[in-house]
């Protein structure tokens, strides 16, 4: 399966940061990538991002709500997202369940709105450092497996994200060891939870990926793509990051 590369800005960005996409758009038009290629901007950006984009990559939304329209105020609507021009959106990323209280029947909410909407939902799991030490990352990532992805997930439209907190904007990552023991358990948990769907659904890997770091993590097995934050920003990080997937193609 291709692999797919995909950059949340988070709350960074504005008019000029499009000068980044446009470098982004050049390089993919010299030399297509061999894999995905998915960057979610600030909501704001969306409708230029993919004025930019000029379909050399995909341009995606960093979180919906779950209802199509209403007095929510502040909100966006897989729906808005998708009249914007995103082919995709990103779910219960650790910011939006920490920090803006998200528990997992949200997020499933989410990503069903997403396909709703014709969406691609990508579904963001994954355990603290607290959890980590205490011995509970595979009970807690199986949790949010059950309670964040809906049981009628079909793989072409449905990309899972393991996103150790801990890891996310630190520098800090697991070993490759125990990032490919993580992988191979969400692909045994989707496998229990959507049988044949699960072998063809990506699970990327989030959390401190670098161009200096990306090789050996999108070597692993059961790794394919990743969710990169801070290096998606630098046009040039993140063609370096989209060429160390490529190179396992
Ligand atoms: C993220 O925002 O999902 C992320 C993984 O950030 P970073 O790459 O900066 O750790």
């Amino acid at each position: 399966m291709r692999q797919l590369i995909v950059g949340n800005w988070k709350m960074h960005g504005l008019g000029p940061a499009l000068a980044e996409l446009l470098t982004l758009r050049h390089a993919l038009y010299a030399r297509p990538p061999l894999a995905d290629v998915l960057v979610c901007p600030p909501a704001t950006l969306i409708a230029r991002a993919v004025a930019a984009a000029s379909n050399a990559f995909s341009i995606g939304g960093q979180d919906c709500h779950a209802e199509p329209s209403g007095a929510f105020t502040g909100d966006i609507s897989a729906e808005m997202l998708k009249d914007a021009g995103a082919g995709a959106v990103i779910v219960g990323h650790s910011e939006r369940r920490h920090d803006h209280g998200e528990s997992d029947a949200m997020v499933a909410a989410k990503a069903r709105a997403a396909w709703r909407a014709r969406l691609m939902p990508v579904i963001c799991i994954g355990e603290t450092e607290a959890e980590r030490a205490g011995g509970e990352a595979l009970d807690v990532v199986a949790r949010q497996i059950a309670g964040s992805v809906p049981e009628e997930a079909v793989a072409s439209a449905t990309v899972l994200a393991y996103e150790p907190v801990w890891a996310i904007g630190t520098g800090r990552t697991p070993t490759t060891a125990e990032i490919a023991q993580m992988h191979a358990h969400i692909r045994a948990l989707l496998t229990a939870r959507l049988g044949g769907e699960a072998g063809g659904v990506r699970i990327l890997y989030g959390g401190s990926v670098k161009p200096g770091n990306a090789g050996e993590i999108l070597a692993l097995p059961d790794v394919d793509g990743a969710l990169v934050g801070g290096a998606s920003l630098k046009a040039s990080d993140f063609l370096a990051i989209i060429e160390a997937a490529a190179a396992r193609s």
